[in-house]
This record gives structure tokens, C-alpha cells and sequence, in this order.
């Protein structure tokens, strides 16, 4: 069968990182163009500085990936379905959850497929997570997910901007496997956001989460930004059998007990179009709001406090 052609919008890190070099490496799809402000071309295809002047002079692009930081993201979803077009999403989809119902409602009314990624799901150790907690129960969970701003963000101003997440950006990464592993609902108890004086949006937080269950689950996560020894993307578990599961290294390790039974190299990107693919097939969207509803009530409810001035 042909290939889906598909248009990435926004060429910035995670595009060229994983979007390009995963669609050029996919059996179902293949990059037909790139939309960049900066005009950054993908080896010697079509450029276009805007998605209007994409949609015009490619129409038999149906499909686009928005890459594009999440505040503007309404916009190229709403202008690529005005268009026709099935939409692909990076993380975190919005940055209010208004927009988010309204892009699941336009996509619906137009008939077109609205696929939201959380990349961090796509692990074998996160699958097998869920399945032990389903059956065992869980007492306690603590998320510890610290990384260098520096490292992962380089430059990119937005992240610091209103709306652009601060470390909720890689945070939500570490509540979109939590709300996918825990088989209850959490909810915020309460937070504290620690903000360089000089920008808007957090360096550093630690949110207790609290639940409807009887027996009380003790659960709590730790985001920071400014960790320089390398990544910490690490959630514990322990069930109500007393087994410690923790997974590591973004959700691709899973130790139980402190034995190693699941480690698998990242391939987040690659399941995350084969699933799209497969949503295409069956005509279908999909759309998890919960982690971003997390990182709202976090700020919602969370105390503040100005801490020391960011510079890159
Ligand atoms: P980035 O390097 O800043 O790239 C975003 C690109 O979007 C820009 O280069 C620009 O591309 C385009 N863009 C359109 N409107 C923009 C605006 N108003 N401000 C800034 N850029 C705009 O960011 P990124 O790290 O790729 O992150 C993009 C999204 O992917 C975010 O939602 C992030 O959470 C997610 N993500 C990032 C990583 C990572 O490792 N950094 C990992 C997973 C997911 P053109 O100049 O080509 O138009």
C-alpha cells in the first residue's frame, strides 16, 4: 500500500530529533513537506514559510504532525482541519484545557482525526506497569523527574514564556504514564511551584496527589530543572502486595524488586506513528486530557515562591 504523506509543522528540536528521521524510517508514512518560519528544509522536499500556502499548493497532503510549541497550537489545528487534514500532536497538546475540548469537539464535527501524543506511553515497561498495578493495587507512588533545561530546551525562550509549562513541559511527560499505569483517579492535593524571578513559569515543583480510594494511597512527584548530572526520570511504586516496581529512564526500564525484568531502547516516536497509522485505519481519534488536567489543578492550587533568576 502507498504511503500516507504527511507535513511536519514547526522544524525545531523534537522534529528534527524524532519526527523526520522516524518518518523517513516508517513503512506507512512518508515526509512530503515542512512548514517553518525559519524555512528549514527536510533533505531537498518542499519548504513553505506558512501551512495556508502548504495546504494550497499540496493538497494531496492530507495529514500534518504539529511540532510547534503548545501556545500556538489551537491555531494550526483548527486552520489544518479547516483544511481537511487528520492532525498528529506533540506534547503537551495546549495550554488550557478549553482549547484542548474544543480541538476534540472541532475534530469530530469536521470528521477528522485528532491524534494526541504523549510519547512517554509508549513503552513496553509502562504497559506491564499498568497491568501489575491493575491486579496488585497501589499504595505508594513518588516520581522524581529532573533534567537540564540547558540540555533539552536550549535557547527555546517559550518554555519560560506563560504557557509554555516551565518544567511541567518534561513533568507532564512523567504524569502521562502515571495517569496511564494508576487504575484509579488522582487528583491534586496540593502543590508548590518554585519560579526564577525573572520568568513565568516553574523551575521546580512538587505536587501530593490525592485520590478516592479507602485506603489512601500515599502519591507525590518532584520536577526540576536544573539537574546538570544527567536525566532522573524515574517512578516508584510500591503495590499493596509490598512489591517495589520502578520505572526508570523514562518509562523504557522496568525493575521489580531491584531486578531488571523489562529495558528496552527508546523507540517512543516509532510506536507513537505506528498507532497513528493504525488510528487511520480504523477511522478513529484519540485524545488523553488527564496529564495536562494534572498540570492545571497543579497550578491551580499550588503555592508560589520566587526563587533565583534563570539565565541560559
Ligand atoms: P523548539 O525547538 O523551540 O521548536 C519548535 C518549533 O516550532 C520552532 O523551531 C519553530 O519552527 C516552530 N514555531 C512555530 N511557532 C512558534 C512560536 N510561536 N515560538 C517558537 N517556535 C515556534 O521546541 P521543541 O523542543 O521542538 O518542542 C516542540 C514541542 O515538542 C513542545 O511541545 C515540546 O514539549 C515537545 N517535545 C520536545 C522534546 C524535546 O526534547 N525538546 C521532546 C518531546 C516533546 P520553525 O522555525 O521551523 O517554524
Amino acid at each position: 500500500m502507498a504511503k500516507h504523506k504527511i507535513a511536519v509543522i514547526g522544524v525545531g528540536k523534537i522534529a528534527v530529533d524524532q519526527h523526520l528521521p522516524v518518518i523517513d524510517k516508517s513503512r506507512d508514512f512518508e515526509v512530503a513537506a515542512t512548514v517553518s518560519g525559519r524555512g528549514v528544509q527536510h533533505r531537498d522536499l518542499p519548504v513553505f514559510k506558512t501551512a495556508a500556502e502548504l495546504y494550497t499548493a499540496m493538497p494531496e497532503v492530507k495529514l500534518v504532525a504539529i511540532c510547534t510549541p503548545p501556545g500556538v497550537r489551537h491555531a494550526y489545528v483548527r486552520e489544518a482541519i479547516d483544511a481537511g487534514k487528520h492532525v498528529l500532536m506533540e506534547k503537551p497538546p495546549t495550554p488550557t484545557i478549553s482549547e484542548l475540548d474544543d480541538l476534540v469537539a472541532y475534530a469530530k464535527k469536521k470528521k477528522r482525526i485528532l491524534f494526541q501524543t504523549w510519547h512517554s506511553r509508549y513503552n513496553e515497561a509502562v504497559d506491564a506497569t499498568r497491568k501489575i498495578l491493575k491486579k496488585n493495587g497501589l499504595r505508594t507512588a513518588r516520581i522524581d523527574w529532573r533534567e537540564s533545561v540547558r540540555k533539552w530546551h536550549p535557547g527555546q525562550d517559550w518554555v519560560w514564556e506563560p504557557g509554555g509549562f516551565g518544567v511541567c513541559d518534561p513533568g507532564i511527560n512523567a504524569l502521562s504514564i502515571f495517569t496511564k499505569v494508576v487504575p484509579f483517579p488522582v487528583f491534586v492535593e496540593k502543590a508548590h511551584l518554585k519560579f526564577p524571578a525573572n520568568r513565568q513559569t516553574p523551575v521546580d515543583v512538587e505536587i501530593v496527589f490525592k485520590s478516592g480510594e479507602a485506603h489512601q494511597p500515599q502519591m507525590s512527584a518532584g520536577f526540576n530543572w536544573l539537574e546538570e548530572s544527567g536525566e532522573i526520570w524515574t517512578i516508584r511504586f510500591e503495590t499493596l502486595k509490598g512489591d517495589e516496581l520502578k520505572l526508570e529512564k523514562g518509562g523504557t526500564v522496568l525493575r521489580i524488586n531491584g531486578n531488571v525484568t523489562i529495558e528496552n531502547p527508546s523507540e517512543e516516536y516509532e510506536q507513537i506513528y505506528a498507532h497513528f497509522a493504525k488510528l487511520l485505519r480504523k477511522g478513529k481519534s484519540e485524545v488523553s486530557d488527564a496529564p495536562l488536567r494534572l498540570v492545571a489543578d497543579a497550578f491551580l492550587l499550588g503555592a508560589r515562591e520566587n526563587v533565583e533568576e534563570f539565565h541560559w
